[in-house]
């Protein structure tokens, strides 16, 4: 067993760390306060090949396998200081280029990935409803057969980059009786297509350059064509963009408990109290120890995750190990990297804080942390 990086995976992290350094941290706390998606930094995150890290060259992208889009997004994770950036991206490749990659057509796959991985267009991946969010399976968006297509009605909620996409995958029932597993269909669907609309932007508590949405279908038409996988083959399509994104998302957290670790050291070694670093407080040092327990482990999880995409019949159970584990370091790195800033931690001007905020949503988004505990229950056979 190997644990280091191969020179080509060393390379790649610190181009996209230098990267993320010289090109993505300007203004980002403008744009946090705004709220405002950075179009032009995603056409260079295009240029950099981080929209479509694991395609393969001939749809336009950069042909990694799975664990070095791991050292990628932890590369962005810990180079990019924008998170909402990085999960925008991160919620696009994860949930809408692999998903499109792994099931889509070849019309599909030329029609769509050149210009998903360029950094052209913005996906999104549609799936939770104003009543059914965990409960995913139980959605109400409806798809009807009509003469050459489907026809959908329904609202989707909470949806990632969904006022600014440009190409949706949406689930939607089109079977009643045979329920999730058969009877749920994914659709690939152009957002100006007629009956789409975007009704609500989202305020949001962290992560609030990527915007996430509303999504209405009212009689909007699609063509037969536009079904990602087969008809009935819903739950697959889900089941291979969770297992993607649960495994990966989180690798983008580990570059960022990386960077917590790195501002927590250097501050504890610099602030002085009673005399002496505040980082000689054994209650101090503690929590850097922890979070570097933290991020050691969170990597290992993360690889193994990333490695089972592509060496096991199934990634699931990694990956919501991965997932679970992740969210919840983050989340608490996050909040002892404030403590040991004491007040400059809490102001927004030391841009401490902004991670915090920006962590909270990971142990919801993909599936919750309840959710992840649940699944694993599941594997051991509860
Ligand atoms: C920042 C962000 C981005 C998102 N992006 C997308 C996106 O791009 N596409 C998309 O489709 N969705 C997206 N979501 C939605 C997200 O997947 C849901 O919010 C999440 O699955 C939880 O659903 P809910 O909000 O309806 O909460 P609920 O399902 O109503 O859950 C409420 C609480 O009850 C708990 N709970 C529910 N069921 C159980 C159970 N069986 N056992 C134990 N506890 C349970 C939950 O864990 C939670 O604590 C996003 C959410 C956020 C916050």
């Amino acid at each position: 067993m190997d644990f280091s990086l191969s020179p080509e995976e060393r390379a790649l992290r610190d181009s996209i760390v230098k990267f993320s350094r010289g090109v993505l941290n300007d203004h980002v706390a403008e744009r946090d306060r705004q709220q405002e998606f950075p179009r032009e930094l995603w056409r260079k995150c295009g240029e950099m090949g981080l929209p479509g890290l694991p395609v393969p060259p001939e749809y336009g992208g950069s042909g990694l396998d799975a664990v070095g889009c791991a050292v990628a997004l932890e590369a962005l994770g810990y180079g990019c200081t924008d998170g909402g950036l990085v999960f925008s991206l991160s919620a696009h490749l994860l949930a809408c280029v692999v998903p499109l990659w792994k099931h889509g057509t070849e019309e599909q796959k030329r029609r769509y990935l050149p210009g998903l991985c360029d950094g052209t267009l913005v996906g999104a991946h549609a799936i939770t409803e104003p009543g059914s969010g965990s409960d995913s399976f139980s959605m109400r968006t409806r798809a009807e057969r009509v003469a050459g297509g489907w026809k959908l009605n329904g609202t989707k909620t909470f949806i990632s980059n969904g006022p600014v996409a440009d190409v949706a995958i949406v689930f939607a029932v089109t079977d009643a009786d045979k329920g999730f597993h058969g009877g749920t269909t994914a659709f690939l669907v152009d957002t100006g297509t007629k009956g789409f609309s975007t009704s609500r932007k989202f305020e949001k508590l962290g992560l609030r350059t990527s915007p996430v949405g509303e999504l209405v279908f009212e009689d909007m038409v699609v063509p037969d064509e536009a079904v990602l996988g087969k008809v009935g083959g819903g739950s697959v399509a889900f089941g291979s963009a969770m297992d993607w994104e649960r495994a990966l998302l989180v690798a983008g957290h580990v570059g960022t408990i990386e960077r917590l670790l790195e501002t927590s050291v250097a501050y504890a070694r610099t602030r002085t109290q009673f005399g002496q670093q505040i980082g000689k407080f054994q209650s101090v040092s503690s929590k850097i120890a922890d979070m570097k327990v933290s991020l050691e482990a969170g990597r290992a999880l993360v690889h193994k995750a990333a490695w089972m995409l592509e060496h096991s019949r199934t990634a699931s159970l990694d990956a919501s190990i991965a997932k679970l584990f992740v969210s919840e370091v983050l989340l608490k790195s996050a909040l002892d990297c404030i403590q040991i800033h004491g007040g400059y931690g809490f102001m927004v001007e030391y841009e401490v804080e902004r991670t915090l905020r920006d962590a909270v949503g990971s142990t919801i988004y993909s599936g919750t942390s309840e959710m992840q505990r649940s699944i694993i229950g599941r594997w051991l056979g509860l």
